[in-house]
């Protein structure tokens, strides 16, 4: 794929044992595997509240979603490395938040119960709880590097988001997405993309993976080709959702 070299990738896992809803490790998993499966090489490492980690060396950060009170444990933590993590990101870090990690990206997350969790104010957009949770399925339609495509997903959120001036990941096609009235769904800056989708997102929307690895070694080695893969059985899973939410 990279004359010469074998490349490798080092993925930052944040706090998995808090921000694990939904087996949003199975993101990690997917990146993880569909890198190996063009040779290039991955090292995983777990970030947990107290241990440091230098973002500048990492090329992709995951950030999961969690229950208001695990939110609450982390993001003092987070904070604390707030300023290197903003300082990655406009070097074009690599960087997928999930629900409870992409509101904490933002200005605040004021939760149900009136507590406010300051988030880390990298990201234009602030996120209200609400007495209804948003729970369900979700399509979502996103033109990523050029190529438009239906992803699907799993919503369960209380938080609405509203965004100042940043791009949605894409226009919901079926669901809540951002807050159930604008149609927006997830935030794009730069190389992050923020999304409320579980699922795992990643392993359902292959497409959005494949892109994720992509702007990754694009930071790294500039030069990159990334051969397909055999993905039937994922897009067909995904037309099952996509026909059963907006029909065929
Ligand atoms: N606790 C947040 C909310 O309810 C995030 C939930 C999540 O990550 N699924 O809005």
């Amino acid at each position: 794929m990279l004359r010469g070299i074998r490349p490798k990738l080092t993925v930052c896992h944040m706090y998995p044992d808090l921000l694990n809803l939904y087996g949003d490790r199975g993101n990690i998993i997917a990146f993880t595997r569909r890198c190996q499966w063009r040779d290039i090489h991955v090292e995983v490492q777990q970030v947990n509240i107290g241990e440091k980690v230098s973002f500048e060396q990492m090329d992709f950060v995951f950030l999961g979603g969690g229950s208001d009170r695990e939110q609450n444990l982390m993001a003092a933590d987070l904070m604390e490395k707030s300023g290197y993590l903003r300082e990655a990101i406009e070097g074009n870090l690599v960087v997928l938040a999930i629900c409870g990690g992409y509101q904490l990206l933002g200005k605040y997350y004021r939760t149900i119960t009136g507590e406010v969790i300051p988030g880390l104010n990298i990201l234009d957009l602030y996120t209200e709880g609400g007495q209804t949770r948003l729970i369900g399925n979700v399509a979502v339609e996103v033109d990523l590097g050029g190529v438009r495509q239906k992803v699907t997903g799993f919503e369960n959120h209380s938080g609405r988001t509203y965004l100042g001036n940043l791009e949605p990941l894409g226009s919901v096609l079926a669901g809540q997405g951002n807050n159930g009235e604008d149609k927006k769904e997830g935030a794009r800056y730069r190389n992050v993309l923020c999304t409320y989708l579980h699922g795992p997102f990643l392993p359902k929307n292959p497409f959005v993976t494949d892109y994720l690895i992509s702007c990754s070694l694009k930071r790294r080695y500039r030069d990159i080709l990334l051969e397909p893969l055999d993905d039937s059985i994922e897009n067909s899973a995904n037309q099952v959702m996509l026909n059963r939410l907006i029909g065929s």
